[in-house]
């Protein structure tokens, strides 16, 4: 579902970068959960301002709205960075991400962990950026392993109920708080959580579940993306085995320039030149589009610098696409011959 950030910093869409910065600011301190604030609502304002705190991700959104973004907060390895938190004091929000993960249980509520995220750059080309394309890329990362397919137990064999936590997957401990004793559940260091393990290791991976090395990975990267946006590819990132769920992988997107194309939001630019007399009289020419050559009228009388637009040969948007709009530049001829000349001669004397 879209979501509104710039309702939920509350400031107005032609705010400037410092209002935005300051609005947040407010706002974390009000909601920040050491006050008593929502975690929900801390996150909610977080992930605004990641979106809208940054000039270039602003701009993203605002031509892509919050599916550009993705809620995951802390989780994400490219935030914090570039996300605009530099000049805060990093006591009060320290490292989003293991805040909330120490905080609230690195979202896995029962214990269940997850695998830390990866993040890759791709880079693609001004058309396949602009249609979408799939793509295979190698990683150097842990997968799970392929002789006991994550589970940890060699082939055929069976697994036993962990003997520390009972079959648990955790156990209960105490912990002393300015509030007093609290009792605590933490995952089961022997097991990991998952309250059995193998009667026989496997012996690819020593009962881990994991392996280490090169694997390639398919994405697929959906038409209209842009320069510096992010693609979140579920379960991508580091596996844990049986352990946990598996990361998710990142792809920070470069977009390669194309001498011809030109790219603003979901218009394409371009520039055709004509000769002074076919702008005069008007004439069809062929013009480069990302869906090949296209024929175009020019009308009689058209000037240089004049924007003839080719509806529907932008970038794809929804269910629909923008425009390619061709900006006309007139070219007067540098060299005549005798002939030109003597035509031109003639017609510059009608000219007043
Ligand atoms: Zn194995
Ligand atoms: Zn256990």
């Amino acid at each position: 579902m879209a979501k509104d950030y710039y309702a939920t910093l509350g400031v107005n869409k032609s705010a400037t970068q410092d209002e935005i910065k300051s609005a947040f600011r407010k706002l974390a301190h009000t909601h920040h959960p050491d006050k008593g604030g929502k975690e929900e609502k801390f996150k909610e304002i977080n992930e605004a301002y990641q979106a809208l705190g940054d000039a270039d991700k602003r701009k993203q959104y605002d031509q892509f709205g919050s599916a550009a973004f993705d809620g995951s907060g802390g989780g994400n390895p490219f935030a914090g960075g570039q996300g605009g938190f530099q000049g805060f004091d990093p006591s009060m929000f320290g490292d989003l991400g293991s805040m909330f993960g120490d905080m609230f249980g690195g979202g896995g509520g029962g214990g269940r962990q997850k695998g830390q995220d990866l993040a890759v750059q791709v880079t693609l080309t001004f058309k396949e950026a602009v249609f979408g394309v799939e793509k295979e890329i190698t990683l150097n990362k842990s997968f799970n392993c392929e002789r006991c397919g994550g589970v940890g137990a060699e082939p055929a064999t069976s697994l036993k109920k962990c003997s520390t936590c009972n079959g648990q997957g955790h156990v209960i401990g105490q912990q002393r708080t300015v509030f007093g004793t609290i009792q605590t559940r933490n995952v089961c260091a022997t097991c990991h959580g998952r309250g059995e393990l193998p009667e026989k290791p496997c012996t690819a991976c020593a009962g881990k579940g994991v392996q280490h090395g090169k694997k390639s990975v398919r994405v697929e990267i959906p038409a209209g993306v842009d320069n510096g946006m992010q693609i979140r590819v579920r379960g991508q990132g580091e596996v844990l085995g049986a352990a946990g769920e598996p990361g998710d992988l990142y792809l920070q997107v470069r977009v390669q320039s194309d001498a011809r194309f030109v790219r603003e939001g979901d218009n394409i630019y371009v520039t055709r030149l004509v000769g002074f007399t076919q702008a005069a009289l008007g004439c069809e020419v062929e013009v480069d589009t990302v869906d090949g050559k296209v024929s175009m009228k020019i009308p009689a009388g058209t000037q240089s610098g004049e924007e003839l637009r080719l509806r529907g040969k932008g970038v794809p948007h929804g269910r629909g696409r923008g425009d390619e709009i061709v900006t006309i530049q007139v070219v007067t001829p540098r060299k005549l011959d005798k002939e030109q000349r003597k035509l031109l001669e003639e017609l510059a004397l009608n000219e007043k």
